[in-house]
């Protein structure tokens, strides 16, 4: 965006919208022109492959108690509107009424259960019943807005790889979704029973899914491909089409992050539980680095928090980074029982080494240099020291198992394994440092997704497959924690199969023109 053209956006907002300045996104890496909210959430990523940041972080701009009187759609309004300033009043809750609705199977969106002394906050009460709901129930919403704003007449066409959740989630948020189309492509036969069959039975006339015959791999690399492709765009521009990614470096799926850390904030003053202004923890198992991102993002907008304890499993560069300063992602892949944190790139961190960089947009493109390259790179001193809100620590299997099995046997609330890690650092923190706080854990999701690790690590004689069908052991799960099953499970109990296309990983590229009928 031109100079000129900024200034006008700045001065139309300031009238229109009182107080408040616009927020521009500017590349961790580039010396680009800043671009407004949604076209960030178009591009996903910058031309330059950096990530979009925010040039500033807002203020809350309301009080602590009156965030206590708010439901959730009415929280998430109020942060949102702080970052996604070019969208108006009437866009922005739009998009809010239509994600926060009757998918979630509970009028709080995102409860706060106490147990053990922590207090957990339920992010998988979405359709996919995982914490990836919380942002992709509204992506969908904010990338048709941003197209319109935009003056895009296209329709939509998200891509995307997944190893088994992601894809579901996006599925589920994209489907129905006027103006936009998705097609997901997963390894064959790579993923669980119970992923194939959340994808293969997705209803939508506007979704497709495709097994291809290959690994995760395979199918990201399929992908970016077909990103790059300028023919294809060319030819899928003339039929009114284009891409789009719904993948987690979006500031469309970061920003809808941090509502519920203000959210549940809230929900302990309002229940008596701290007192206002009152320092809260907050424990988050990490892969990606969105979701504690997010966490950081609502301390700097001003939300009481202490303490961001970033909770890894065995893959554990995150621990290593946070104690040394250097990251090195030159180590074994480890396969655990919380898949969604076996990671050994966490893209959004990128956003906070630009921070501590001091902004700086070339410090940060060499060290990313340097990740691709030699698949490490070292911070200086100084930017270590902008890490002193954060706190790193690892779970490994064992320790995990036996945190579910702990929690379950002192108070009968079951964790997921992803929560479990969070829980499992935690504990080790407060060895620690004795810091006795009061603490969010931030519980990724539900315990009747992972139902296998969950309850081989109660009983043992639950990792028995042929004794314990995938569904006998969710009735069994309902039983010992007294929980019903959530829908999203019955559901794929007897859902149809919809979606039976396979391909070669060297043919993506003719599934899709077909699907959209080029
Ligand atoms: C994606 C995911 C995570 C990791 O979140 P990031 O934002 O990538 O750090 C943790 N737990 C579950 C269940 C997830 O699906």
């Amino acid at each position: 965006m031109k100079q000129a053209q900024q200034k006008e956006v700045k001065e139309k907002h300031s009238v229109e919208g009182g107080l408040s300045v616009e927020v521009l996104y500017n590349s961790t890496r580039g010396k680009g022109d800043p671009v407004r909210a949604s076209e960030a959430i178009l591009k996903g990523l910058s031309e330059d492959g950096g990530l979009f940041v925010p040039d500033h972080i807002p203020a809350l701009d309301k009080s602590l108690r009156e965030f206590s009187e708010m439901d959730y759609r009415q929280t998430a309004y109020e942060v949102m509107k702080l970052f996604l300033t070019d969208f108006t009043e009437d866009e922005l809750k739009g998009c809010i009424d239509k994600a926060y609705d009757s998918k979630f199977d509970t009028e709080a969106v995102a409860p706060l259960t106490e147990a053990g002394g922590a207090y957990y906050l339920e992010l998988f009460h979405g359709a996919t019943i995982a914490f990836k709901d919380m942002a992709l129930s509204i992506l969908p919403h904010l990338m048709i807005t941003a197209a319109r704003k935009n003056h895009v007449k296209n329709e939509i066409v998200i891509l995307t790889a997944t190893s088994g959740d992601t894809g579901k989630a996006a599925l589920a948020g994209f489907a129905d979704v006027e103006g936009t189309r998705i097609v997901v492509f997963y390894p064959k036969d790579g993923v669980s029973p119970i992923q194939e069959k959340q994808m293969v039975t997705q209803k939508g006339a506007n979704t497709m899914v495709v097994g291809i015959h290959g690994n995760f791999d395979d199918a990201q690399t399929g992908v970016k491909k077909l990103f790059a492709d300028k023919e294809l765009a060319r030819e899928m521009n003339g039929k009114g089409f284009q891409f789009s990614s719904a993948n987690s470096i979006n500031i469309g799926r970061l920003v809808p992050q941090i509502c519920y850390y203000v959210y549940a904030y809230a929900a302990l003053l309002r229940e008596g539980k701290i007192s206002d202004g009152e320092a809260v923890n907050v424990v988050v198992p990490t892969g990606n680095f969105g979701n504690i991102l997010a966490a950081f993002y609502a301390k700097n907008m001003g939300l009481p928090v202490g303490k961001l304890i970033c909770a890894s499993n065995d893959n554990r560069v995150l621990y290593d980074f946070f104690r040394t300063g250097t990251y090195d992602r030159n180590r074994e892949f480890v396969l655990t029982s919380s898949p969604s944190m076996d990671i050994l790139i966490s893209s959004n961190l990128e956003r906070l080494i630009y921070r501590i960089a001091g902004d700086d947009a070339d410090r940060t493109g060499e060290l990313m240099a340097a990740l691709s390259g030699q698949g490490r790179y070292d911070i200086t001193a100084e930017m270590k020291d902008g890490l002193e809100d954060f706190y790193g620590n690892y779970a490994d299997e064992a320790e995990t198992a036996a945190e579910i099995r702990r929690l379950y046997e002192s108070c009968g609330y079951v964790l997921d394994t992803h929560t479990a890690v969070a829980s499992a650092v935690y504990q080790k923190y407060v060895r620690e440092t004795g810091d006795s706080r009061r603490a969010v854990i931030a519980s990724t999701a539900s315990p009747f997704k992972f139902t296998r690790s969950v309850m081989s690590a109660i009983d043992a004689k639950y990792a028995d497959a042929s004794v314990y069908g995938d569904f006998q052991l969710a009735d069994e799960l309902s039983r010992i924690a007294n929980v019903a099953v959530p829908r999203a499970i019955e559901e794929i109990r007897t859902a149809p199969v919809v979606h039976d296309v396979q391909c070669d990983a060297d043919k993506m590229k003719d599934t899709v023109k077909a699907f959209l009928k080029l």
